[in-house]
C-alpha cells in the first residue's frame, strides 16, 4: 500500500477540524543541528535572511513591503486555517525505501488514478462573469509501486512561462511503471493570468499572497483555498515553479527555508542548482504548504513573458534528479557537485534614472566593487556605474531597460566568508540565535 502518502492523506482527512500545530522551531533548529554540518559546508556560518528580495523575491522578503501593504499581509494571516499538519512518522528522505505493499489508487479531483497510470484531469479554478467555469489541466502519473506524492505547481504567476513547460516535460517523460510514489502536475495554475500575459488575477491581486486561501474571501482567497484543499493537500512535497518578475530574470535557484529538515532534503535533492535560504512570506503557497506539514520550495529560473529553454532544461534536470535522489525514479538523469548555498542576499539598486545596461550576466562571480552596469540618462547622457558591494554571484538581475531610482537591478548571493565579515550589511534586527540560524525581521 501507498504506507506514506495514504497515511497523511487520510491523517489530514480525519482531523481535518483539529487546529494547527505548526511544527515548532526548536525541533527544526535541533533537527538542523544534527543535519546541516553533514549536508552544508556552510551551515556554520551566519544563515541570515535577504535582507531585500526585490520581486518575487518579494514573495521571500522580509523589508520591500511595498508590494504586499501591512493590510494584506494581516488579510492573509487571517485566511490561515486550521489545516492539520501532516503527520511525518517518515522523513521524506526515507519514505520510498518505508513504504510497503502495493501502489494504491490515488483519489483526486473525483477521479481514481490507477497504479501505473497517467491521467489529465481538469481542476476548476473559479467562474467567469458570465458563470462559466475557468478550468486549468492537472497531470497525475500514479506509479506502480508506493511513496510519497511530489507536486509541481506553475505560473502561479500567469506571465511566468518557464515553470509551465517544465511541468509539461518532467510529467510527459515519467513512466508509471518505473516510477515509486505519484507526481501531480499543475502547470498553470493562475490560467486567468495566463490568458492575459498578466501576472495577476483579473482584480490586480496576487494569488500567491493569498494561501491557503479562504471560502468565503475574496476572489483570490477562494482561488488559493480550491487550489490548497482540492490538490496541494494531496502532496507529500510541493515545488511552486517561479521566474523573476517584472522584466528581471533569475539564475535557476531554490528559494528555501533551510531550518525545516524536510526542505532541506528536498533542496538537496536537486543536484546542481544553486540554493538561497530565505523565510517565506505569509499567503505564498511555500509558506501555507510548509506550514501544514507539507514541505515546499520555490524554484526560480529566468524571467517573466518568454520561454527560456536553457533554464527550462536546467529546472527539468533538477526536478528529475529529485525524483531518482528521492528514490521514486530509478533511472532518468543524475546531478552531482551541489551549487552553493547563499544564506544571504542583497539587491544593488538603481539611484538614478535612465537606461540601464548591465556588464555582468546571470551566473557571474563578482567581486566587491567589480562594475555590475551602467545607468545612462537619455537626456544629458550623463552615465552613472553601478559596483558590487559584495564578492559573490550574480543570481538575479534586472534585463536592460529604462529604470527609475530605486529600481532593484542586480541580486548578489553573498558568499559565507562576506556574510561574516560585512556584518555591518546585516539589519541591525537580525541576531544570532544559538542554532545558527539569524532569523529575520518579522513579515
Ligand atoms: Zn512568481
Amino acid at each position: 500500500m501507498r504506507l506514506y502518502g495514504v497515511f497523511f492523506v487520510s491523517n489530514m482527512r480525519a482531523s481535518t477540524r483539529q487546529s494547527l500545530t505548526s511544527p515548532g522551531i526548536c525541533q527544526y533548529l535541533a533537527c538542523l543541528l544534527l543535519l546541516l554540518p553533514a549536508s552544508h559546508a556552510l551551515a556554520s556560518e551566519a544563515a541570515v535572511e535577504p535582507s531585500d528580495n526585490g520581486t518575487d523575491i518579494r514573495e521571500d522578503s522580509t523589508v520591500d513591503t511595498d508590494s504586499r501593504s501591512s493590510e494584506t499581509t494581516a488579510a492573509a494571516e487571517q485566511l490561515v486555517e486550521p489545516v492539520p499538519a501532516h503527520e511525518h512518522l517518515v522523513p521524506l528522505a526515507d519514505a520510498v525505501i518505508t513504504a510497503e505493499g502495493q501502489a494504491e489508487p490515488l483519489i483526486l479531483l473525483d477521479n481514481e488514478i490507477l497504479p501505473g497510470t497517467a491521467h489529465r484531469l481538469s481542476w476548476n479554478a473559479t467562474e467567469l462573469f458570465e458563470g462559466v467555469p475557468v478550468s486549468t489541466p492537472v497531470l497525475v502519473v500514479n506509479g506502480t509501486s508506493p511513496g510519497p506524492t511530489l507536486c509541481l505547481t506553475a505560473a502561479v504567476h500567469g506571465d511566468e512561462l518557464n515553470g509551465i513547460e517544465m511541468v509539461r516535460r518532467v510529467l510527459h517523460e515519467i513512466e508509471p511503471q518505473k516510477l515509486s510514489g505519484a507526481v501531480i502536475g499543475v502547470p498553470i495554475v493562475n490560467v486567468q493570468g495566463f490568458r492575459r500575459g498578466s501576472r495577476y488575477l483579473p482584480d490586480r491581486r496576487d494569488l500567491n499572497r493569498y494561501f491557503p486561501g479562504n471560502p468565503n474571501g475574496s476572489a483570490a482567497a477562494r482561488i488559493a483555498h480550491a487550489l490548497f484543499t482540492e490538490v496541494v493537500a494531496h502532496c507529500d512535497a510541493l515545488i511552486d515553479l517561479h521566474t523573476g518578475s517584472f522584466e528581471r530574470a533569475n539564475l535557476p535557484q531554490i528559494r528555501a527555508d533551510l531550518r525545516n529538515p524536510d526542505v532541506v532534503t528536498l533542496t538537496q535533492g536537486f543536484g546542481s542548482m544553486v540554493v538561497l535560504h530565505s523565510k517565506p512570506t505569509i499567503g505564498t503557497l511555500r509558506h501555507a504548504a510548509t506550514r501544514a506539514g507539507i514541505p515546499a520550495v520555490t524554484v526560480e529560473a529566468g524571467g517573466p513573458s518568454q520561454l527560456e529553454l536553457a533554464e527550462v532544461k536546467h529546472g527539468v534536470k533538477g526536478i528529475e534528479t529529485l525524483l531518482t535522489t528521492l528514490g521514486m525514479l530509478r533511472k532518468i538523469r543524475f546531478w552531482g557537485d551541489p551549487e552553493p548555498v547563499y544564506y544571504r542576499s542583497s539587491w544593488v539598486r538603481a539611484d538614478n534614472g535612465g537606461i540601464l545596461l548591465a556588464n555582468v550576466s546571470l551566473g557571474s562571480t563578482v567581486r566587491k566593487g567589480d562594475l555590475l552596469g551602467t545607468i545612462t540618462d537619455p537626456m544629458s547622457n550623463a552615465r552613472t556605474e553601478l559596483y558590487s558591494p559584495y564578492s559573490g554571484r550574480i543570481i538575479g538581475l534586472a534585463r536592460n531597460q529604462v529604470v527609475m531610482p530605486g529600481f532593484a537591478a542586480f541580486h548578489v548571493g553573498i558568499e559565507a566568508n562576506d556574510v561574516a565579515v560585512q556584518d555591518d550589511a546585516v539589519d541591525v534586527a537580525q541576531k544570532p540565535t544559538p542554532g545558527g540560524y539569524v532569523d529575520g525581521m518579522s513579515e
